[in-house]
């Protein structure tokens, strides 16, 4: 799989303000999987989730919004 490949069930991406700040990819991502909608930014955890049919008018509003403010960076994994 390339490295730059969404994860299975990944339908939705924003990049977040830290991401613009430090060039890496850094993104609240939103995810459909049993009627279930969850957004989750992949700097600070943060999750939002709802039923299927409101993810437009809660899910995805979420993770735009976070996304343009959140400046957490991920902890290091290596
Ligand atoms: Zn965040």
């Amino acid at each position: 799989m390339p490295e730059n490949a969404w994860p299975a069930g990944v339908v939705a991406r924003y990049l977040t303000k830290a991401a613009e700040i430090l060039g890496e990819d850094i993104t609240v991502d939103v995810a459909e999987a049993g009627g279930r909608a969850t957004a989750t930014c992949r700097g600070c955890g943060s999750e939002c989730r709802n039923d299927l049919m409101y993810a437009n008018v809660t899910v995805l509003p979420w993770a735009i919004e976070h996304a343009e403010t959140c400046r957490a960076m991920p902890r290091p994994t290596a």
